[in-house]
């Protein structure tokens, strides 16, 4: 449809939010209704923690728009997950095996864990007490932990996931963002505290188990998966269907699994089939592919969105069908893989930093195919969105949990990017991006720590194109351009994107 007959601007107001790496309603309703209360404690000790008496771990790591996700006084170091699920039921049953540290001295720390029945916990090998509550569980060692001890604790638990882990028609789903971990596994749930995980899976006969990473082993019903690159909580799956699991390497050599639901036949190839190219692509643009593996999960489910966890993107079937640019959106999840994963947000407040690149990741895409230049993709939001419409009036710098996952923090957070490279010029753009990648490899980051950088490396002042991007609520001016319409393609991708989001 063209922009003629459908204003961009329509089409948002009348759907709202999007989806996408894009959140359903029951998700956001679910963040946004999160408890205020929590003490932050830093996570770390000090050598003065010695000589103090131990404490209760933090029920949060100080995030204020979700203050109880995460927790404070000890970091992972390794989940093991064992689980089984019969989709016959929708029962899963698993023991969690946590190996962490203690930042300080601890009579006793918090897992988050919501519904599911815990059985048993044991801490280094002792059975320990613990407390529910509805997201938090408090964990009682028999022994109080001392700063820096390396400690193992084992939760078995089971029940009927409440969210995040999806039944399917053949099995079940595991995706949902800022918070999923939780609902099926005890976790202690913000990027800011990475992993590495091993998936032990048994499935009924006949279905696969997928998970991130690589696959191990796959002995009779159970499948092995390791991750062994640290991981933000949210970014763990794990599928179980009827899949036809494909393993193969790119033209570079990245091991690959693709798990595609058979019901899907081979609809989603076209778009699956260009993934090593847009590995490639984006890789020399933000540095080496950061994962030892890459993927994909596409199953038949109205999940409506897709997400980029990590080196397995999960996609639902319905983003694809045969139309043109809808490897777009395997752009938007492998950039994630840079901008997410491997670079995580600090504070969920910091969500444009995912967003903002994924989505112009999609925009240097159209330029590689020949879709449309960025600044055509930039003038198409900005001249589609008039001033009066609410797109201007998020904050990008904090939007808030209510529009963590506006349409704003996707296309303005690309319209922002696509102005600093306009103002540093492509080299220092892409110096800083790189600059960003690599200096927080495996790590998170903070849109303040971002700005230094693009300070630092262009030797410009960019407070002002920040501030009115990220900070002011009102349509930019100054901010035309001579670059003509795209092509008929072109915007018809464009536009397709902009539907999609949506739709799907
Ligand atoms: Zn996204």
């Amino acid at each position: 449809m063209r922009v003629a007959a459908l204003p961009l601007a329509a089409v948002i107001a009348a759907s709202g939010v999007l989806s996408g790496c894009w959140l359903q309603s029951s998700d956001r309703d679910r963040a946004a209704g999160a408890p205020t209360t929590s003490s932050a404690t830093p996570g770390v000790g000090t050598p003065t923690d010695l000589d103090r008496p131990p404490v209760a771990g933090a029920a949060g790591v100080g995030d204020r728009y979700f203050p109880r996700y995460g927790n404070g006084g000890y970091n992972v170091a390794h989940y093991r997950l064992r689980l089984s699920y019969n989709p016959a039921t929708d029962r899963l049953q698993g023991t969690a095996t946590i190996d962490a540290r203690a930042g300080r001295p601890l009579r006793s720390f918090n897992l988050d864990l919501v519904g599911l029945t815990v059985q048993s916990i044991s801490v280094d090998g002792s059975p320990a007490r613990w407390r529910r509550g509805s997201h938090e569980l408090t964990v009682t060692p028999a022994q109080a932990l001392p700063i820096g001890a390396k400690f193992r604790t084992v939760v078995r638990y089971s029940g009927r996931p409440e969210a995040g882990f999806r039944a399917t028609n053949d099995g079940a789903l595991v995706a949902g963002q800022p918070e999923s971990a939780a609902y099926w596994f005890p976790v202690n749930d913000h990027p800011t505290d990475k992993a590495t995980y091993t998936f032990v899976v048994t499935v009924p006969d006949g279905l696969v188990a997928v998970a991130n990473g690589v696959l191990d082993s796959h002995r009779d019903n159970t499948w092995t998966w390791l991750a062994r690159e640290p991981m933000a909580s949210y970014l763990a799956t794990v599928a179980i269907g009827d899949f036809d699991l494909r393993s193969y390497q790119t033209v570079d050599g990245l091991l690959m699994w693709d798990a595609v639901d058979r019901s899907i036949g081979s609809r989603a190839d076209s778009a699956l089939d260009r993934q090593g190219e847009i590995i490639d692509f984006l890789a020399d643009r933000f540095g080496d592919y950061p994962f030892e593996a890459g993927g994909a999960i596409v199953d038949d489910h109205r999940l409506g969105f897709a997400l980029e966890t990590q080196t397995r993107p999960v996609y639902p079937a319905g983003f694809f069908g045969g139309q043109p640019g809808e490897e777009m959106i395997i752009v938007h999840e492998v950039a994630h893989q840079w901008f997410g994963d491997y670079v995580s947000v600090a504070r969920w407040r910091d969500i444009v930093l995912n967003e903002g690149f994924a989505t112009y990741a999609e925009w240097l895409w159209m330029e590689e195919a020949g879709y449309a230049t960025a600044q055509q993709a930039f003038d198409f939001f900005y001249r589609g969105m008039p001033s009066s419409h609410p797109f201007w009036s998020v904050r990008l710098s904090d939007p808030g949990v209510d529009d963590l996952f506006d349409v704003a923090v996707y296309w303005r957070g690309a319209m922002w990017l696509h102005q600093l490279r306009r103002l540093v010029g492509d080299e220092d753009f892409f110096a800083i991006v790189r600059q960003w990648v690599s200096s927080k490899a495996h790590d998170h980051g903070s849109l303040t720590e971002f700005t230094k950088l693009a300070e630092q490396v262009s030797g410009r002042d960019v407070d002002p194109l920040f501030r009115r991007w990220l900070e002011e609520r009102d349509k930019p001016t100054g901010s035309g351009s001579t670059a003509g319409p795209p092509s008929a393609l072109g915007e018809r991708v464009l536009e397709g994107r902009s539907r999609g989001l949506i739709d799907v």
